[in-house]
């Protein structure tokens, strides 16, 4: 059996969503307009950037989008990387945690907040936020929104507030496996909708049975694909994004 969580996995679970006809959209575009069947790719850009902009060109070699959240910290702001995978037609939206650098201080915290998010716009017009999850902290990030509105930061979404995870299925890599939900502190929502998937090769498999729920948003943190430095040099910057792309597409027909 093939390893998972490799950047060739991942491949392998875009090529599958597309062939059945999955519309990749942003979240900036999926709470503007209705769309019947559809992937949100939301990538939390926690560090290691350079694993995102891999991510990011692979999707748009497959002529697919997604949101990117970055952070403020250093390990994640990186405005080359930030404008790059802009200009590959993917959205670039604020990953805060701004109560957590303001230490619980929601006036502060909230002031930093419009700070960094104007910093963010130098590089790209921001319209979504998505909270970082501070898991060794005991600040709940989203707790700033108790007294202030993201509304007002010209934001028009917010997926702990604005996705219905009643009719939207929400799946993330947490831990390396797609069901350690319960592993993770603050990165739960409450779903109707009960599907449980362990492997990367599990929810392949019920894409292309079509038993995979009709609208997914996918939580994706590029950096726990396989996240050994010497892997990513390895397998990864020397080869080009456009080999990848067609071996896995060649493997896939093979497979059929
Ligand atoms: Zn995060």
């Amino acid at each position: 059996m093939s390893r998972d969580f490799t950047i060739e996995k991942m491949l392998e679970l875009l090529i599958a969503l597309k062939s059945r006809e999955y519309s990749f959209v942003t979240f900036e575009d999926f709470i503007s307009r209705d769309i019947k069947k559809a992937v949100i790719l939301r990538h939390d850009v926690d560090k290691l950037p350079g694993n995102s902009l891999k991510f990011a060109e692979l999707q748009n070699e497959l002529g697919i989008s997604g949101t990117y959240y970055f952070r403020i910290v250093k390990e994640s702001f990186n405005p080359g990387i930030i404008k790059k995978i802009a200009s590959l037609g993917h959205e670039i939206g604020y990953h805060y945690e701004d109560l957590t650098l303001a230490k619980g201080d929601i006036d502060k915290a909230f002031e930093s907040y419009r700070k960094n998010l104007e910093k963010l716009r130098e590089f790209y017009p921001v319209q979504t936020i998505c909270m970082h999850g501070s898991p060794l902290t005991k600040w709940d990030n989203k707790d700033i929104w108790k007294k202030y509105s993201y509304r007002e930061t010209g934001i028009t979404g917010e997926p702990y507030f604005d996705l219905d995870f009643r009719k939207v299925y929400y799946i993330t890599d947490t831990g390396r496996k797609w069901d350690g939900g319960g592993v993770s502190v603050r990165d739960k929502v409450n779903s109707d909708i009960h599907l449980k998937f362990r492997t990367t090769n599990q929810i392949i498999e019920a894409v292309l049975e079509n038993k995979f729920p009709d609208v997914a948003m996918f939580t994706l943190h590029p950096q726990r694909w396989t996240n050994n430095a010497f892997e990513w040099t390895n397998e990864l910057l020397k080869q080009n994004v456009k080999n990848i792309v067609k071996k896995v597409i060649v493997k896939r027909k093979n497979e059929l």
